[in-house]
């Protein structure tokens, strides 16, 4: 059975009631993201996880541009990565600092905006087979050829939300893209089977599939949505709610709802095109509000 992404069907799997709580009972997102070519995508990812209700939010972000984050990001603790001699940071250096901060963290983003490649490969395992219990969303160039490492994603038992696009999910799998846009609901199956996790396969329409089989499907949003920081959004959105303490294919199902309707609001009062992705985490709340 695929369950419709809808308000009334999300209804029925509440968000976690934040009810007089502390900003500790919310918890900490943790958002390992963004590079020296792309620092905002920390920065977006990190406003949508505090938008979604998270209760405090660390950013790690390469030295040279960290004050600059820690300004767009006030209410941001920002974690300094040291860079090396070729200005991009080591993963070794960068694994040895956050490791101690996934253990404190209620919930972790490891990918959007980090440069693809060897590098941020390590990173993830590293991160994946330390100490920390809460769960992950990995994007962008941590998904690719994860599949390779699919034990580190496994032995975490479901607590893994993966959110590739079409090109994303043929380098995870190690197919064509052609073939995962002929069948994005087969590629996110078979990703969720091999690996053990949530599988968010993002496009024009979205397919959720948990480790037991369960599917979601979204087909709303709207064509702005299509747009440069979008994705990191949607991706800061589902570690915030993780955060707050929401379950892996629940954080995954509300986050595509919340962006893809904050898409849908944005299309309307200012136009079907046009919009920043930065827009977006500012329609999260009412939306939340809204919907419960
Ligand atoms: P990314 O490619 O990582 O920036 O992610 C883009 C986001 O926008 C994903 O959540 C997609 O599902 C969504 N998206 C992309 N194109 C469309 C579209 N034509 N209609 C609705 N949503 C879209
Ligand atoms: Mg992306």
């Amino acid at each position: 059975m695929t369950i419709e992404i809808q308000a009334a069907s999300l209804r029925g799997y509440p968000l976690p009631d934040p009810g007089a709580g502390t900003k500790e009972a919310r918890g900490s997102a943790l958002v390992v993201a963004g590079s020296v070519e792309v620092p905002g995508a920390a920065i977006l990812a990190g406003t949508a996880a505090l938008r979604a209700g998270a209760g405090k939010l660390q950013m790690s972000i390469a030295a040279g541009t960290a004050p600059h984050a820690a300004l767009a990001v006030p209410e941001a603790l920002v974690v300094r990565l040291p860079e090396g001699a070729d200005g991009h940071v080591d993963h070794r250096v960068a694994a040895e600092v956050l490791l101690p901060r996934t253990e404190r963290a209620a919930a972790i983003l490891v990918g959007a905006g980090m440069t693809a490649g060897a590098p941020t490969r390590a990173l993830t395992a590293a991160l994946l087979a330390g100490p920390a219990e809460a769960p992950f969303v990995l994007d962008a160039a941590s998904i690719e050829g994860l599949c390779e490492q699919a034990e580190a994603v496994r032995a975490r038992a479901g607590r893994v939300v993966l959110t590739p696009h079409a090109g994303e999910m043929a380098r995870c799998l190690g197919c064509d893209r052609e073939a995962v846009e002929a069948d994005p609901l087969a590629a996110a199956r078979k990703a969720a089977e091999q690996l053990g996790a949530v599988v968010v396969m993002k496009g024009a329409e979205t397919w959720i599939v948990d480790p037991a089989g369960e599917t979601w499907h979204y087909a709303g949003g709207g064509v702005g949505l299509a747009t440069s920081g979008s994705g990191d959004v949607l991706a800061g959105i589902i570690v915030g709610l993780l955060a707050r303490g929401t379950a892996p294919a629940e954080a995954a199902a509300w986050g595509v709802f919340l962006h893809g309707e904050a898409g849908r609001r944005l299309g309307e009062s200012r136009g079907p095109i046009g919009f920043l992705a930065r827009e977006l985490p500012g329609e999260v709340p009412g939306l939340m509000r809204d919907v419960a």
